[in-house]
């Protein structure tokens, strides 16, 4: 008997449910349920927080899981250190479905900060127009920063609006393409963007647009997570599934 419970959010996440639907490999697919419509899935799919690690183990337990794709963002490291702390606790093997980090060439003007806070620090001049492709979480954090306006790419209207003294909204989920994302810094005036290095392909076209234009960019890098298995690639994850399920 092999059921897996795929944690998802990502464009991989979704490829990999893709995959092991077709494969008939028995799976749950579960979102944290951040936003208003997340892509339907070709597997039976839960919605909301476990509750903590207590929660995941318990849940893993009850529904019998013999095996936990970690497939969430990059920056979503609450989940994935909850992940490695409930594998310990049942002995249930994991995974983790990562994506390299973007890289920056030498026609890129990149400031490399740690966190949300030095990128918010990283804003201290004369007042631009920024694109804060970040999500909803923290754009609360840029209000100490009122001499600009923010120009917001979310994947859902705000239903508060965001605490800042100037904001512009754009609704869209990825994939980006080069295109829109040129006509969106032309369109807004961009003058510099903040985002974080999430890695792959769905999202990268803005940083190509921002080489295209000479714009600089803030590059949140990646919260570290402690040593961890990891597969680059949906293939990679079968091959795992596979063999340890023999
Ligand atoms: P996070 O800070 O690591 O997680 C916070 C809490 O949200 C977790 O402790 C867990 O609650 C719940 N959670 C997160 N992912 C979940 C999942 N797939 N299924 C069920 N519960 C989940 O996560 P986050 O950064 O808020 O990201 C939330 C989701 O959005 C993730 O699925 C991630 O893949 C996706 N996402 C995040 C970003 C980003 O920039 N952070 C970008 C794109 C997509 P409990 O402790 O109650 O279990």
């Amino acid at each position: 008997m092999i059921n897996v419970l795929i944690l998802g959010g990502t464009s991989e996440a979704s490829a990999l449910a893709s995959a092991i639907s077709e494969c008939e490999i028995p799976a749950i697919f579960s979102y944290a349920g951040r936003v208003k419509a997340p892509k339907a899935q070709p597997l039976p799919t839960r919605v909301g927080g476990f509750g903590g690690v207590a929660g995941l183990v318990a849940f893993i337990k009850q529904n019998q899981i013999t095996h936990i794709v970690d497939a969430t963002h990059p920056f979503a490291s609450q989940m994935s250190r909850n992940v490695l702390a409930a594998a310990r606790q049942t002995g249930v093997p994991a995974i983790a479905l990562t994506r390299p980090a973007w890289a920056s060439n030498a026609c890129d003007n990149w400031q490399h900060v740690a966190s949300i806070e030095e990128a918010v620090r990283a804003l201290e001049c004369p007042p631009q127009r920024v694109l804060l492709a970040i999500g909803r979480m923290h754009l609360a954090a840029f209000s100490s920063q009122p001499q600009h306006h923010y120009v917001l790419r979310l994947v859902d209207q705000p239903t508060t609006p965001p605490p800042l003294a100037h904001f512009t909204t754009t609704v869209d989920r990825g994939p980006f393409t080069l295109e829109g994302d040129l006509a969106l810094l032309k369109n807004q005036r961009i003058e510099r963007i903040v985002c974080k290095n999430a890695g792959g392909e769905g999202a990268i076209s803005k940083l190509e647009a921002t080489r295209t234009l000479g714009l600089p960019v803030v590059m949140i890098e990646r919260p570290t997570l402690p040593p961890r298995h990891e597969a680059h690639s949906v293939d990679e994850v079968l091959v795992w599934l596979k063999t340890s399920y023999g």
